[in-house]
């Protein structure tokens, strides 16, 4: 997605070979009509999945997200970040490692959102190694729900959580795919479509 992809190189801060820093437009501060045209670029690319629900996780997801959804018309559920659950009795609930924090949370969706009868898109801001969405994907199972694949905004294709998630046969779709921040610049893997 150019659009995305300009953003990036503009006001993207490579941190390291590993981090990119987007607080300017996605995790800090949000860009509203850029998280307008990402919501229509994964409406585009799903409108025929039989979308129901988009499932996502707090905070930086919530807002791709929810464009998305007010255009495929469906309601966005954002999955809580908690350090330990205790009351758990109404909840999925599933472990999310991060090595970018190098800490464990737990995360969390009330039963009442997700049923069985729904098919799900999930979205979120990174693919990096993969354990956020493995962590929803647990919680889609949990629900018995169907999955209708994987948005991403922005994915570090360098990194393993995307052949992680395509290996089981899941659509992975990232609205930008970097190849490599090393030497302080960011360079994308080209695109099929748009
Ligand atoms: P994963 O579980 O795929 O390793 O990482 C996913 C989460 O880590 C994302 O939701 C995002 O919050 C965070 N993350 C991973 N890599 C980066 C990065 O390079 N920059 C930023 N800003 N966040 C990242």
């Amino acid at each position: 997605m150019k659009l995305l992809k300009d953003k990036i190189v503009k006001d993207g801060k490579v941190l390291s070979n590993q981090v990119l820093k987007v607080d300017s437009f996605l995790n800090h501060q949000i860009d509203p009509p850029l998280m307008q045209a990402v919501g229509e670029e994964f409406a585009t690319r799903f409108k025929d999945a039989g979308i129901t629900k988009i499932l996502t996780i707090e905070s930086s997801g919530i807002a791709p997200s929810m464009m998305a959804g007010l255009i495929l018309g469906v309601p966005v559920i954002f999955a809580r970040k908690r350090k330990s659950l205790t009351l758990v009795d109404h909840l999925y609930t599933a472990s999310v490692h991060s090595f970018t924090k190098n800490e464990t949370n737990d995360i969390s969706v009330s039963k009442d959102f997700i049923t069985a009868q729904d098919t799900v898109l999930l979205i979120d801001d990174f693919l990096a190694n993969g354990q956020a969405v493995l962590g929803l994907l647990d919680i889609i199972e949990q629900a018995g729900a169907k999955l209708a694949g994987v948005g991403i905004v922005i994915e570090k294709g360098f990194q393993p959580g995307g052949a992680l998630i395509r290996e089981r046969g899941i659509r992975v779709e990232s609205l930008a795919n970097i190849a490599s921040l090393e030497n302080g610049q960011v360079t994308f893997i080209e695109e099929e479509t748009s």
